[in-house]
């Protein structure tokens, strides 16, 4: 080392010195003094290899900057709240649906207070977590009986457990899916303990298929929505109505997992008509599973519905007790089954309703009237339009239904495919981040789901124009 850096390095403040700036002191309000002095050391440690490296010591009051913001970017939480521009309403990395108002605040009334989770008011016995919303359920989809468990998955295994353990499942080849993350049917049955006997063909499946297979060892007859697919061309599938027939005959229980399963009729709302859960019972099912947030608009869980026979035989499972949804969730699923007694507010109290019965031309003014704003904060490095698009439902409904929408595309005015990149990456960056998707050499900004413009603009504005041009 030679004199001038030793003579730098001796130059630098001492922790003692740097706590005592301005900064520092703000960081050990915010975070705790431990913390900030942890910080300070580190940003001591980083600035003294810098000077080593031929930098001019820093001032203590930089060396204090550094520490704050290192913790303020630490202690921003990683699940926080986002701006789904990406055209997928219900979307699974993202948290899929956004809870009415309604259960909101019946979530946290739930979680600040003791409530009567398993408690009988009327009598002050015992009651069953499941009696908050079991005859909402009953009521909204015909079924004799209702249980809520975690999640639809956790509804699959448990049905399938409690009814084929040890025994026999029969499904269509063609509905033999895969959601997202690593939910197989085929696995799901084997953990389940069910040997899985698989009839018919990927496109065809017919009556006597399952005629065939049906037998002594048979526990259920599985048919499965093929949520995130279609099977075009020359198919044939047994209708459930005439599967449960074909079921019932043989004095098997028929169980639809439905997915997204909707207790709402979509096309009402504009919408191309997704199987309601109330006609999945109709057409015979002993049991329906279909998710809380998807098309419901819920909190995560799982519904069970349908003979009441079969969900005592379910809640006797004592796999039930590890699949069971807690008091928050709860409060929020009962506040949001309510909503549904009132079809005619349901679009304009349930946030997956409202945001997917939005009009295109609606959308369209709000991108035509933000672009200005978002044109601006970019700069002249990128080109700002506002152009027609197409939302999805996600999660699995209407998989190839797409919904007219309108949005912002943006690309780099010089064509360097590469700044999209970064554009996205810096808007990833924001307070509030903002996701959108890429596509055709922009990034496309889908507002369907932008209700709270006000935030979006102060976000942008935080936006770090620097890290946008650097090259
Ligand atoms: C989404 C889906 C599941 C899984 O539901 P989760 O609520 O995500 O656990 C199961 N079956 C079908 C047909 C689905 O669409």
């Amino acid at each position: 080392m030679n004199e001038d850096a030793a003579q730098a390095l001796r130059a630098l403040p001492s922790v003692d010195q740097v706590m005592k700036t301005a900064p520092a002191a703000l960081a050990a309000e915010r975070h705790g003094r431990t913390e900030a002095t942890r910080a300070v050391r580190e940003a001591l440690a980083e600035m003294r290899a810098r000077v080593r490296a031929g930098a001019a010591p820093p001032a203590a009051e930089e060396i204090g900057r550094a520490a704050l913001s290192a913790l303020d970017a630490a202690s921003r939480s990683s699940l926080r709240p986002v701006f789904n521009l990406t055209g997928t309403v219900l979307h699974t990395n993202l948290g899929r649906a956004l809870l009415a108002q309604e259960a909101v605040e019946a979530a946290v009334a739930a979680m600040r207070s003791a409530v009567a989770l398993e408690f009988d008011l009327s009598t002050g016995k015992r009651g069953e977590r499941d009696d908050h919303v079991r005859e909402l359920l009953v009521e909204l989809t015909g079924a004799e009986d209702a249980t809520v468990v975690n999640n639809n998955a956790a509804a699959v295994l448990l049905v399938l457990n409690t009814l084929g353990a040890g025994r026999e499942a029969i499904v269509s080849r063609g509905e033999l899916i895969e959601i997202g993350g690593a939910f197989r049917m085929p696995d799901i049955m084997a953990r389940a303990g069910v040997k899985l006997v698989e009839v018919g063909t990927t496109n065809r499946t017919h009556p006597k298929d399952y005629q065939g297979a049906l037998r002594d060892e048979t526990g259920l007859v599985l048919k499965v929505h093929t949520s995130n697919y279609r099977i075009q061309g020359f198919t044939k599938e047994v209708p459930a109505r005439e599967l449960a027939a074909i079921a019932h005959e043989k004095g098997v229980p028929l169980v639809n997992d439905l997915g997204s399963g909707t207790l709402a009729d979509l096309a009402r709302h504009g919408l191309a008509h997704e199987p309601t859960v109330r006609e999945t019972v109709a057409e015979g099912a002993d049991i329906v599973t279909f998710s809380g947030d998807k098309l419901l608009g819920g909190p995560q869980t799982g519904f069970i519905v349908g003979r009441a026979d079969l969900i005592a035989a379910i809640n006797r499972n004592p796999m039930k007790r590890a699949l069971r949804v807690d008091k928050i969730r709860l409060a929020a699923l009962e506040a949001t089954l309510r909503l549904y007694r009132d079809p005619d507010r349901l679009a304009e109290r349930l946030p997956t309703l409202r945001l997917l019965a939005r009009k295109a031309d609606d959308i369209a003014d709000q991108a035509r009237a933000l672009a200005p704003a978002v044109s601006e904060v970019l700069g002249e490095g990128f080109a700002v339009e506002v152009v027609a698009c197409n939302s999805q439902i996600g999660s699995g409904a209407l998989p190839l239904d797409d919904i007219a929408s309108a949005g912002l595309a943006i690309r780099p005015v010089n064509g360097q495919g590469g700044r999209l990149n970064t554009l996205a990456d810096v808007l990833r960056m924001l307070p509030m981040p903002v996701i959108g998707r890429i596509e055709d050499g922009a990034l496309i900004l889908d507002l369907r789901c932008l209700e709270d413009e006000e935030g979006f603009l102060a976000s942008l504005a935080a936006l770090d124009r620097a890290a946008l041009e650097a090259p």
